[in-house]
């Protein structure tokens, strides 16, 4: 375990942002994380990282930024119909995905392609496709930072809500997520095939699917057609300094989402606590609010593919923000405060970050 001093983050953080840690630290082992919070820098602010995936610097960490590294993938538990697969939080969300459609478990096929560790997913409750992590997660083994000790989550202790769980609110900083356990279907259940976009844009995964396989689909069908709607409207961050989607999808009250439909054609709503899209069902909308996608309302302003110095719309999708890897932090988060301020403008909606800013 090496403390490093006034580390550059530019290799650290999707954006490529160049900012500086005070102190720095990767620890390999749990007891590495007791030996660290034990040490002095410890008393410092504190920032745990992952992948660096939906972080923002805006400017120099004044404090000691702690990036577990802890590796290991366990099947801790197996019957005729579930596996339960215990991973470290500092192993590859996608190469886990990978596995598990390899293997045939099924329950996470659709969120291929999302750059995480297993750690910033947990705790960021990361979703697409219609599929959402915090379905099947079952427990969270995490450190407390105050007191060293390691913790068990159940399933509802960890809190999730929409791209939210405790770790990422209530105890921001609190605990280091060491692993996560995940319960995966042996006998394939339903696909979740239901996803879809506008017509005029990227269509149904159903479509997709259609294009190139037969039914009944399989796991790796659906994974495959995922890829290849995401290859086509997403950024590559081999190409571009991103987070993905910048904000949340904000949630309004239906009588709102009737009202901006009457203004942006085709305006799709889907139920607040799942991210199908479920144009005008609803029936399946058990309260009085729905989500409505953050991109289309900025699309629908005129800012997809628009440029400000080094940072710029993605011109397939709105609703991630792109930098040729020059930008800094705080040109970024300027150009991401316009957004929400023509946002609030015209619709009067508050869009909330989804990435983490510092
Ligand atoms: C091109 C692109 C596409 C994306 N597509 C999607 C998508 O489809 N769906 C989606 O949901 N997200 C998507 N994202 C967002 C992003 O991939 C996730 O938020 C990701 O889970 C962040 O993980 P990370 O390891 O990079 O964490 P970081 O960005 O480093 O950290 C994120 C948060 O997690 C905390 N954290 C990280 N590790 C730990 C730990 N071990 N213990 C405690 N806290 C921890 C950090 O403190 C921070 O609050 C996309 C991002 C990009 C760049």
């Amino acid at each position: 375990m090496k403390i490093e001093r006034n580390k550059n983050l530019k290799d650290y953080n999707q954006y490529g942002v160049e900012a500086k840690a005070k102190y720095f630290v990767e620890i390999s082992t749990k007891k590495e994380i007791v030996d660290v919070l034990k040490s002095e820098y410890s008393k410092d602010n504190l920032l745990i990282l992952g992948d660096g995936n939906n972080i923002l610097f805006t400017k120099d960490f004044d404090g000691l930024i702690i990036k577990p590294n802890l590796k290991g993938r366990k099947i801790v538990e197996e019957n005729d119909d579930f596996v339960l697969v215990e991973m470290a939080s500092g192993e590859n969300w996608d190469e886990f995905v990978k596995w598990a459609v390899k293997n045939s478990y099924q329950g996470i096929e659709n969120m291929i392609l999302i750059p995480s560790s297993i750690g910033g997913a947990v705790s960021q409750n990361i979703a697409a496709y219609g599929q959402n992590i915090m379905d099947v997660v079952t427990k969270v083994y995490a450190i407390e930072i105050e007191t060293g000790e390691e913790k068990e989550f159940e399933h509802k202790d960890c809190e999730f809500k929409y791209r939210e769980s405790i770790f990422k609110k209530k105890f921001k900083n609190k605990y280091i997520i060491t692993s996560a356990v995940f319960k995966l279907n042996k006998v394939v259940k339903e696909l979740e095939t239901s996803y879809h976009e506008r017509k005029s844009r990227y269509g149904s995964l159903e479509d997709e699917l259609k294009s190139f396989a037969k039914e009944p689909y399989t796991i790796h069908n659906v994974m495959t057609a995922v890829i290849n709607q995401r290859n086509k409207k997403l950024p590559s961050v081999s190409e571009y300094g991103t987070c993905g989607s910048v904000f949340a999808n904000p949630t309004i009250s239906k009588e709102k989402y009737l009202e901006l439909s009457k203004i942006i054609s085709e305006l799709q709503s889907y139920p607040v606590d799942k991210l199908q899209y479920t144009i005008k069902e609803w029936d399946k909308i058990n309260d009085n609010y729905v989500k409505i996608p953050a991109g289309r309302i900025i699309d629908e302003l005129g800012w997809r593919g628009k440029w400000e110095r080094n940072v710029g719309v993605y011109d397939k999708h709105a609703l991630c923000i792109v930098t040729n890897r020059k930008a800094n932090g705080k040109d970024i988060y300027e150009f991401l405060e316009n957004i929400r301020n023509d946002v609030k403008k015209h619709y009067d909606i508050d869009l909330e970050y989804e990435i983490n800013i510092i």
